[in-house]
């Protein structure tokens, strides 16, 4: 897929706030620091799209762009810092459990892990959270370029066996850095294929 335009549309602080649901949705979402902001920069080759932050924990709205006037990008808020909810759905944000439970138009959610660590509690939380809820997701391997791929390899295989092994339909598995632009075009791809799929 090309990106002929990427523009910010507008950042919603929870679900009834979301603009109206018209175009395929897909998301992104990861613990604060994974290279969510940097992923999304790298995906629409614009630099500045999504903000680099030093700040963990400071971007608590969902924000929209669109993209090709074809898709929404959606930047949801990162998790492992938010307020548990009342329910203890998990510990992420509650605008963020409504978007991902009730959003029409979301088509698919890509749920970013750092490649440089073994599987993290909150990671497992969440993506067992996703199976059990039903949101169709992949997972992201962030930052490939740190270490040795024998290294991210590793680390992606422990997942599997620790984190993966309970889940019916295990998700797809992408790799990705921001330095070699690796796993770029297989994101986009797949994203490609969803639409038309549709
Ligand atoms: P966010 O909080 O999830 O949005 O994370 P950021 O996109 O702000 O990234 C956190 C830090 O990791 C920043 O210093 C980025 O430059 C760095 N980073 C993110 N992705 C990559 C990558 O693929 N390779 C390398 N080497 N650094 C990365």
């Amino acid at each position: 897929m090309n990106i002929n335009t990427a523009n910010f549309a507008t950042s919603a602080p929870d679900l009834k706030s979301c603009p109206k649901a018209v175009l395929p949705e897909f998301a992104f979402i990861g613990r604060s620091n994974v290279g969510k902001s940097t992923l999304i920069n790298l995906l629409t080759g614009r630099k500045g799209l999504a903000k680099v932050s030093g700040t963990p924990g400071k971007t608590q709205l969902i924000n929209f762009f669109d993209i090709n006037r074809q898709w929404q990008l959606v930047d949801l808020p990162g998790y492992g810092f938010a307020k548990v909810s009342k329910q203890q759905r998990a510990e992420f944000n509650v605008a963020v459990a409504d978007y991902l439970e009730a959003r029409e138009t979301l088509v698919h959610t890509y749920v970013l892990i750092d490649s440089r660590l073994p599987p993290q509690k909150i990671d497992q939380r969440f993506v067992t959270w996703m199976a059990e809820a039903g949101v169709p997701f992949s997972l992201v391997f962030t930052k490939a370029d740190k270490q040795s791929s024998g290294k991210t390899q590793s680390n992606v295989a422990k997942f599997r066996r620790e984190v993966l092994a309970g889940v019916t339909t295990p998700p797809e598995i992408f790799v990705t850095s921001s330095v070699s632009k690796e796993g770029r075009q297989h994101v986009l791809g797949h994203i490609e294929k969803l639409i038309k799929a549709k």
